[in-house]
């Protein structure tokens, strides 16, 4: 079959790897539908260095099952299934906590041995726990909105959920990619009716206001939060959901939470300190967030996304076919494309 290989900073191949099969009696085969690219597939297309060695990479789809192990149970070939963007046992107790990232048994996809998920096939471990049986047909025209179930949207989610969203609560959210846009939707969802998008791509703030945003900056830096601090009374907000992962988007959280606020972070940090001094110590800020354990909130997710009362597909603006996926990534680095969809 085929699939993507990353070799190297910018050089991302579509090429021909050895088809999947069952090795333990916990896996899976699934063939691929849809899968897409993330904006956290940009640090190794930005940075890996050749000598790492080759890697298999891609981490959200959804497919077809083909064939399961003897110990996988609730799995049949036909099921159209969703992956969560790690593989999980979803039984250990970290998983029991809601923290599948953590699990004793889990991984990640594209590591070890284990196959990425921009590819035609993949062989999914611990197969029961980390696959999610969809009540949709293979061509159903909501996939492109169930397959942000797999990262994006339980991304934006948990970055509003360990935030503490709720209807009381001002909200900032820094950034407007794919996940910045997903945690306005999510913040909507969760019943805030202030919600302040950061970010200067009018294409994509645009979708944010869709998504529930009711104010946005385009400004950055020291205007931005200048901005932010006029439009509430000189405050900040209760919460702020950074989702950059760089180091001026989180020195600009830390300045537009209101005393006594939550920061919240789920863009991958390309920074390794953040001032937690006594200036946030004194002004009782937390600080929050992590990778988002996916699996944990697709079944209070998916039921929105099926009735359509949310459709954070709506981040994919372009799709292309798996052998145009180094294409994809060249438009996503190049911010040509929000989000691309491979088909
Ligand atoms: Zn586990």
């Amino acid at each position: 079959m085929r699939a993507t290989v990353i070799y190297a900073a910018g050089d991302v191949r579509v090429e021909e790897v050895p088809d999947p099969v069952i090795q333990q009696s916990t896996d899976a085969v699934v063939r691929v539908l849809r899968s897409c690219i993330c904006g956290s597939d940009l640090w190794p297309y930005g940075s890996k260095s050749a000598s790492e060695g080759p890697q298999r990479i891609g981490h959200e789809f959804l497919g077809v099952v083909e064939d399961v192990g003897r110990d996988v149970a609730g799995l049949k070939a036909g099921d159209v299934v969703l992956a969560p963007f790690v593989w999980a046992d979803n039984t250990c107790d970290f998983c029991r906590e809601g923290l599948q990232t953590s699990c004793r048994n889990g991984g990640f996809w594209g590591r070890d041995g284990i196959d990425g998920g921009q590819g035609e096939a993949v062989r999914v471990p611990q197969a029961q726990g980390t696959l999610v049986r969809l009540p949709v047909g293979e061509d159903a025209a909501l996939l492109p909105s169930l397959l942000t179930l797999s990262d994006v949207f339980p991304t934006g989610h948990h970055c509003a959920a360990t935030a503490g969203v709720n209807p009381r609560t001002t909200v900032t959210v820094i950034g407007d990619g794919a996940v910045g846009l997903s945690a306005v939707l999510a913040a909507k969802r969760l019943g805030a009716e202030r919600i302040i998008l950061m970010g200067r791509h009018e294409v994509r703030t645009d979708l944010g206001r869709e998504f529930g945003a009711t104010d946005v900056i385009a400004q950055r830096g020291e205007e931005g939060v200048e901005r932010l601090l006029e439009l509430t009374g000189g405050d900040g907000t209760h919460t702020v959901l950074e989702c950059v992962g760089l180091k001026p988007a989180i020195e600009t959280a830390l300045a537009v939470v209101r005393d006594g606020g939550v920061v919240s972070r789920v863009g991958a940090p390309q920074y390794s300190e953040v001032a937690m001094d006594s200036g946030p110590f004194m002004r009782n800020i937390t600080l929050t967030g992590g990778v988002a354990p996916a699996r944990a909130y697709i079944d209070e997710l998916l039921p929105d996304v099926l009735e359509g009362t949310v459709d954070p597909g709506r981040v994919f603006d372009r799709t292309v076919k798996l052998d145009e996926v180094p294409e994809g990534y060249r438009a996503m680095a190049h911010r040509e494309a929000l989000k691309v969809l491979v088909q």
